[in-house]
């Protein structure tokens, strides 16, 4: 990855946004494709894979991205699926002794900083994310070091030594009130590592000069989606109202009705009055979407297309990497475990702490 200069968000008209993106991608055409399993195949491996669960008192949690299939048996077998904050949430409280975490390997890893006493295993460990990876420590450090009046605020999506490193750790959930709670009592801000929520957030308490500084990271699937396309769309569909993920560009927040978290943004199709929905995120949430509001249509919001940085628009190559398949393997044979280091999870648990305290005093 490149030096710190190459990760501080310059001006955008300027073209000098430089997180590694060609690396990102020699990263994604590494990832094998997966096999579509035959329905057979798949119904043999769920069965084998709840006997598993049982026999090894063995918790499935899985994040609104994953495949269908996974949720589906999340759900089933009273496991979990939520974003990342509820399912280590749910991770610390559930009596499991083992927890099966289907997500991308932060989740595993706040899981186990969250449960340092539980086995943490994961389908595989190959999963990432553009933002962790964007965010290396070494580099993040030292730019900390070079800003030391800011406060470190770091977004879930970041390694257990970037986490162990901030003040606090915010979920998109509650990025805008922590950063208000602190900008209030005087304090400047390092945010990292997604530069669009840091936009978003900038823009909703209108921080000025220095107040926040931003990281140059982004998710390669939020920063598909286009607003000429999806002006387009709105016109098609005059009656749906847009849910977007804060991760997505700012133009795409400025255009939507609700801004929001995974979890927001199910509760907001619940809970408005409009039938139709066009949604800026990942696609796997639509299976919550349709769980939770059945009579409702869900309509993808469009991406760039054929030549974006993702390999498949709207859906993270990384979550899909997580399958039945290896889901069942890691089970059996008791791998992909995940380790932190337990001095580097109990720094790492002091700004999760804060956030988790705050969420719940506020
Ligand atoms: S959808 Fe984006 S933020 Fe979420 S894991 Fe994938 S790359 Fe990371």
């Amino acid at each position: 990855m490149s030096n710190v200069e190459n990760h501080i968000l310059k001006d955008d008209s300027k073209n000098e946004l430089i997180t590694d993106r060609v690396f990102v991608r020699e990263y994604l055409d590494k990832i094998p494709l997966n096999r579509q399993l035959s329905d057979q195949e798949n119904a043999d491996h769920e069965s084998k894979i709840i006997a598993l669960l049982i026999e090894k008192n063995t918790a499935l949690i899985a994040h609104y991205y994953t495949d269908p299939l996974l949720q589906a048996l999340a759900d089933k077998t009273d496991g979990c699926v939520a974003d990342s904050l509820e399912m280590a949430r749910f991770g610390s409280t559930t009596s499991a002794s083992s927890l099966m975490v289907c997500g991308v390997k932060f989740m595993g890893e706040t899981a186990k900083i969250l449960s340092p006493d539980k086995t943490v295993l994961m389908p595989t460990l190959e999963a990432t994310c553009s933002l962790d990876i964007g965010c290396p420590i070494e580099t993040f450090s030292a730019y900390c070091d070079q800003h030391s009046d800011h406060k470190v605020v770091v977004y879930a999506n970041t390694s257990a030594e970037v986490k162990a490193r901030a003040d606090w750790v915010v979920t998109s959930a509650i990025a805008v009130a922590v950063v208000e709670h602190l900008l209030d009592q005087g304090e400047k801000i390092i945010w990292a590592p997604d530069k669009h929520l840091g936009r978003y957030i900038q823009n909703k308490l209108g921080a000025v000069g220095d107040d926040i500084l931003l990281w140059d990271g982004a998710c390669i699937v939020h920063e598909e989606f286009k607003l000429k396309a999806l002006e387009d769309m709105k016109h098609l569909y005059p009656d749906a109202a847009v849910l977007a993920h804060p991760e997505s560009p700012l133009a795409i927040l400025n255009a939507a009705d609700t801004v929001g978290s995974t979890t927001q943004i199910i509760n907001a199709a619940v809970r408005r009055p409009e039938q139709k929905f066009i949604v800026a995120t990942d696609s796997g949430i639509f299976y919550k979407l349709q769980q939770a509001a059945p009579e409702k249509e869900f309509i993808m919001a469009p991406t760039s297309g054929e030549g974006a940085t993702c390999r498949s628009c709207a859906q993270c190559p990384w979550m899909g990497m997580n399958t039945l398949q290896n889901l069942y393997e890691s089970l059996l044979e008791g791998s992909n475990e995940i380790h932190v280091d337990p001095k580097l999870g109990e720094q790492a648990m002091m700004p999760l702490q804060r956030m988790l305290d705050f969420k719940l005093i506020n």
